[in-house]
């Protein structure tokens, strides 16, 4: 099977005068110069329902970046049928050419699309240059790329045992039915490679993207377009999610959803598959990756300034809003002052604003509503007993939604903030008796029901092996002497378990299994 062995696309640093940097600020400037019209793609159909809903920047929201045609269930119900159609000549195609198809996205990702792709991260979900290139360029080149060698390693895989006068072998088919991608706000890497990852396998997808992502999920159709993602493979629809479930979970042929997006939604629609299980053909995939509440746990013998830098780029990157974010951390009271005075000197150093002036560390955070959730909690902390604000804790939405990054102090480690995911610029500290290490392992383990990402710092071995053991289950994702966040496709797979979800691993073997159903064949002679 002769495909490119994958390397992970290397990261563009964005250094002022670099070639590069150009290129971006210029793709910038046209994309905030023009008002886009963005079409629903079904099949081979550009749907413009009339129906238009406007686009912003996060950081500048009474600037219109264009306006996207809203769908209701009809197009749904056409996405659907577009998918079905498309299936047989798609899964009967040779894995070879969608391979091609998918490697042939990455190119243009990480070639002419680069800039245009990061600029739109950049506007339309307020990523700074850094982060939308790790995300929509890197991250999604590397998930195409390492899919394909995995997929090829999916159809290479050694035939049972046969024996004389008789022949065993297994095919691997795609579902049957089509698939639904059903994806969050904050990577648009993620937004892609959930839909691609199941088309890759020979399926057919209906996907729904985050009102708040579109701007970018219009660049993603563009690239899959050109690659030569036949229509009705990927169909593109713009519903609100609870009237896009509607229709799907009620349908006989729903396969599969590939999700990533909230706890709280992919329990409800777990439910509601569960309640409809007696209309599909088979027993659909479900697939999700959900909330998390990630930790960052230093021991007493840990060096102090890697654990502030771990905290501060780990809690705020992209405005805490990763699903990997540190948002709660448990510092040794012997550690304690130097980790803050290190933390403060850091947070002092970062300018919060719009993505366009790459100066700024700090975005905004996606819409109001994120804003008013966030900035709650930021409000009843202040007043809360036992409850210490030590940075940032300011929050504006005249311009943009700025939500400074905000450290608190808590005596009570099961205080709200401590537990509840709040998917902003939010970090939580106990500090602990620096001789209890292993009553904190308890605590760490029992605080939150997710169990997505989290983070052991110490120099000390022992410490670092009852960690590891004690906190097996906490983590999907678990980093020694590293932040939290950051996983890279083919180095780190990415999931978690518990409230975090099925942890079928991103970007990994493990996940494109779940997107084919094997049939045995037995043929004697
Ligand atoms: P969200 O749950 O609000 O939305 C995800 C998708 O589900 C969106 O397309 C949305 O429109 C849709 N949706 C919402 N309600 C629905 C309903 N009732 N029926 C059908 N569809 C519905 O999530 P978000 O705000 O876009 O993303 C943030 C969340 O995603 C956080 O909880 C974060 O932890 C999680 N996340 C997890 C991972 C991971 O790998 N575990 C990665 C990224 C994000």
């Amino acid at each position: 099977f002769n495909v490119p062995t994958p390397v992970n696309e290397p990261v563009k640093s964005y250094a002022p005068g670099s070639p590069e940097r150009k290129e971006l600020q210029a793709m910038l400037a046209e994309l905030r110069s023009k008002q886009i019209d963005v079409p629903m793609c079904i099949g081979s159909e550009e749907v413009r329902t009339g129906k238009t809903r406007p686009m912003s920047p996060p950081h500048d929201h009474k600037h219109i970046l264009g306006h996207f045609h809203e769908g209701d269930a009809s197009h749904v119900e056409q996405a659907i049928n577009a998918a079905l159609g498309a299936k047989e000549a798609w899964e009967n195609l040779e894995w070879e050419q969608r391979a091609a198809i998918f490697l042939k996205a990455a190119d243009l990702l990480a070639g002419p699309y680069r800039a245009k792709i990061n600029a739109a991260t950049m506007l339309g979900q307020s990523k700074n240059a850094f982060q939308a290139e790790i995300d929509s360029a890197c991250e999604f080149i590397d998930f195409l790329r390492f899919n394909v060698k995995y997929m090829t390693e999916i159809y290479a895989q050694q035939p049972p045992v046969s024996g004389n006068g008789v022949w065993n072998r297994v095919e691997q088919r795609p579902l049957e039915g089509f698939v639904f991608a059903l994806t969050p706000f904050n990577f648009t890497a993620i937004a892609g490679n959930l839909p691609t990852s199941a088309a890759m396998m020979g399926n057919t997808i209906v996907w729904k993207p985050a009102y708040t992502q579109i701007y970018s999920a219009n660049v993603l159709m563009e690239v899959f377009k050109e690659a030569g993602v036949p229509d009705g493979v990927i169909n593109l629809v713009y519903v609100d999610g609870p009237t896009a479930g509607d229709v799907i979970f009620k349908h006989p042929d729903f396969a599969g959803i590939h999700f990533t997006g909230s706890t709280g939604v992919f329990q409800h629609i777990w439910k509601t598959i569960g309640e409809n299980i007696k209309l599909y053909k088979s027993y659909p995939r479900i697939v999700g990756e959900t909330g998390g509440k990630d930790f960052v746990l230093a021991h007493k013998s840990a060096d102090a300034k890697a654990v502030a830098v771990g905290l501060v780029r780990g809690a705020f990157e992209y405005q805490g809003q990763k699903c990997s974010a540190a948002s709660r951390a448990y510092i040794p009271s012997n550690l304690w002052e130097d980790v803050k005075k290190y933390m403060l000197e850091d947070l002092a150093s970062m300018k919060m604003g719009g993505t366009e002036d790459f100066t700024n560390f700090i975005n905004a955070v996606i819409d109001e509503k994120a804003f008013d959730k966030i900035s709650n909690y930021i409000t009843q902390a202040k007043s809360a007993p036992g409850v210490e604000v030590i940075a940032g804790g300011n929050f504006d939405k005249s311009k943009g939604y700025f939500i400074e990054p905000t450290v608190l102090l808590v005596q009570d480690p099961m205080y709200t903030t401590m537990c509840e995911e709040i998917f902003g610029p939010v970090l939580t500290i106990y500090v602990y008796n620096a001789e209890h290490f292993e009553t904190v392992l308890e605590l760490v383990d029992q605080t939150s029901p997710y169990a997505l990402t989290g983070a052991v710092f110490s120099q000390d071995r022992y410490a670092i092996e009852l960690a590891t053991q004690k906190l097996r289950n906490a983590a999907g994702n678990f980093y020694i002497n590293d932040k939290p966040t950051g996983a890279v496709v083919g180095q780190q797979p990415f999931g978690g378990a518990r409230a975090s979800g099925t942890n079928d691993k991103a970007g990994s073997m493990i996940n494109l299994l779940r997107w084919v159903s094997p049939r045995t064949i037995k043929e004697t002679f």
